[in-house]
């Protein structure tokens, strides 16, 4: 069993499977989620519950959160038994989840003056890449803090990299997600004009995943489409917002522009599916 105690809030289709890593690695595990069931299914498994942010805070030595977004953060740190109602020092909080670079940078300050430190660790990969600790995660705040939970990371990820100080993380993660708001839109528009060439949706996908433009991406997100499995392992409304985050942190690129508008559209009616039903969103809108 590793010493460090780990605290985990967020047990949404990332947290869980991030979580059962690090007890498969033989870590302590305490977590809180807002919806009690899921902490239920992870107690099952050997995981100690706390009933509030700050309860985590005071038991454990590193916590990880990994919530949907900036009003998930308020509410995590700053609500009436959030993380930063803790009267604790020496903690490790590493925020997982993608947010915007100006929350991290607020936050870290805040936990300073409480005597705990930030880290903002976002990261690329989905349920898969959780499921299988081969994640890629991209880390601001101070590197000596960085390098104390790299031993933790690495059960997680394939690969952890400090980019700089607090906000760095998000800044590179909207980076990352710009790019895959267009690889997944590219990816719709072909297969939708290939249909409506006649081409089978399976011998595109053939050729595509044996050409240099074929990548894990590509293949998960085409056996998703010729499945027509459209339950979300990203969901949509994730890019939609990490699309406005970039927009907010000055993106002003062409194709940035198409890809976020085509978000903030489709978000209304499928933004509880997977990002690669944008194909359906086009279908409907471009009629292609
Ligand atoms: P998710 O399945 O929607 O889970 C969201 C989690 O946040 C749940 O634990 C949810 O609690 C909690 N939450 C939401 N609003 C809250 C609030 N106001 N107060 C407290 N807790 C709140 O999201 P996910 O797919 O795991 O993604 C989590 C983060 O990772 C997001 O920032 C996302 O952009 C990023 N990300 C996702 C993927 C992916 O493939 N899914 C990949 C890379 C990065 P409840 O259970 O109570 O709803």
């Amino acid at each position: 069993m590793n010493e460090v105690k780990i605290g985990w809030v967020g047990l949404g289709t990332m947290g869980m499977p991030m979580a059962k890593q690090l007890m498969k690695a033989g870590y302590l595990v305490s977590a809180y989620n807002r919806s009690q069931e899921k902490v239920n299914a992870l107690v099952l498994q050997g995981a100690h519950e706390a009933l509030s942010p700050e309860e985590l805070l005071r038991n454990t030595d590193v916590i990880f959160v990994m919530v949907s977004d900036d009003v998930a953060i308020q509410e995590i740190f700053g609500g009436n038994e959030g993380l930063l109602k803790a009267h604790v020092s020496g903690k490790i909080i590493v925020n997982m989840s993608t947010v915007s670079p100006k929350i991290s940078e607020k936050l870290a300050i805040l936990c300073q003056n409480q005597g705990n430190s930030y880290l903002d660790a976002p990261v690329s990969g989905s349920v898969k890449q959780a499921l299988d600790g081969q994640l890629v995660i991209m880390v601001g705040g101070d590197e000596t803090v960085y390098e104390k939970i790299k031993p933790i990371l690495e059960h997680l990820g394939k690969l952890s990299l400090w980019i700089g100080s607090n906000g760095a993380g998000n800044r590179a993660k909207l980076a990352m997600n710009t790019l895959l708001g267009l690889y997944a839109q590219g990816l719709a528009e072909s297969v939708l004009f290939a249909n409506s060439k006649g081409i089978r949706t399976e011998d595109l996908m053939a050729l595509i995943n044996n050409s240099a433009l074929g990548n894990v991406f590509t293949r998960i997100k085409g056996d998703a489409i010729m499945a027509e499995d459209y339950q979300a392992a990203f969901a949509l409304k994730h890019i939609a917002k990490d699309l406005r985050l970039a927009k907010a942190e000055g993106m002003s690129g062409r194709l940035a522009k198409v890809s976020y508008d085509t978000f903030q559209k489709a978000e209304a009616e499928f933004g509880q599916e997977d990002i690669i039903a944008v194909l359906k969103y086009s279908q409907k809108a471009d009629k292609i």
